[in-house]
């Protein structure tokens, strides 16, 4: 997986100026990122919660995957699932979480669409709360 500087690409994207993740999709805030392409980011989580814990993004700046256009949706889980195989397929992981949480009440912090990308090795701590 590749590992560089933050230099977005996207050029017309509908942003909001308060959120976070499009800040991070300008190149305005710093992340690591693993992916991009004209629609899509993938950048590591801040947390370090769990190693290699992922978050992909659409560019454009949309609130969850409950209003994410159905393109949009389509290209950001593409990317998850690309992200996915290529965890299990490296035989460092057994398996894969992708987690989108919608809504503060279902645990949602910051207000643009993410899939959160948790590769899993058998035996490990579970991210699920339930
Ligand atoms: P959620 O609770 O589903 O909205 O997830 C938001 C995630 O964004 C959390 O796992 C945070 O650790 C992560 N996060 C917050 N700020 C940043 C940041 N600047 N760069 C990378 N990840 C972040
Ligand atoms: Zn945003």
């Amino acid at each position: 997986m590749k590992n560089v500087t933050n230099q977005s690409t996207v050029k017309n994207p509908k942003f909001d100026d308060n959120c976070i993740f499009c800040k991070i999709v300008k190149g305005e805030l710093p992340s690591t990122i693993v992916f991009e392409d004209s629609t899509v980011l993938a950048f590591r989580d801040i947390s370090g919660d769990f190693p290699d814990h992922v978050l992909v993004v659409p560019k454009m700046h949309t609130k969850s995957f409950l209003s994410a256009p159905s393109d949009i949706l389509s290209k950001v889980a593409t990317v998850a699932q690309k992200i996915g195989n290529d965890f299990v397929s490296s035989e460092k992981y057994d398996g894969t979480n992708f987690i989108a949480n919608c809504g503060s009440a279902a645990g949602q912090s910051i207000d643009h669409f993410h899939i959160h990308v948790i590769p899993r090795k058998r035996g490990d701590r579970s991210p699920l709360s339930f």
